[in-house]
């Protein structure tokens, strides 16, 4: 008597990981409190850091932890330039 196992083995064409950056691992949101204050606000969700920089600047996001006392401060006073 032949026991026939169907074990399904579904060859998922190797999903590689660590190969790098891909932008949609990120998964980054936006930090709405900073988004108000007219900056970036692009949030790391790996690491919680938020961008504080100025609203599509130009350079990569510079991500900061929100605890960061700059980052009250921008929130206190979204425009301190006169
Ligand atoms: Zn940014």
């Amino acid at each position: 008597m032949m026991v026939v196992s169907e074990q399904t083995n579904p060859e998922d064409g190797g999903v590689g990981e660590g190969g790098g950056e891909r932008l949609d691992v990120h998964n980054a949101s936006v930090n709405e409190r900073i988004a108000r204050a007219g900056r970036c606000a692009m949030t790391n969700l790996r690491t919680g850091q938020v961008c504080i920089l100025p609203f599509r600047h130009r350079e990569p996001c510079q991500f900061v932890s929100p605890r960061e006392p700059a980052v009250e401060n921008l929130l206190r006073n979204p425009r301190p330039e006169r």
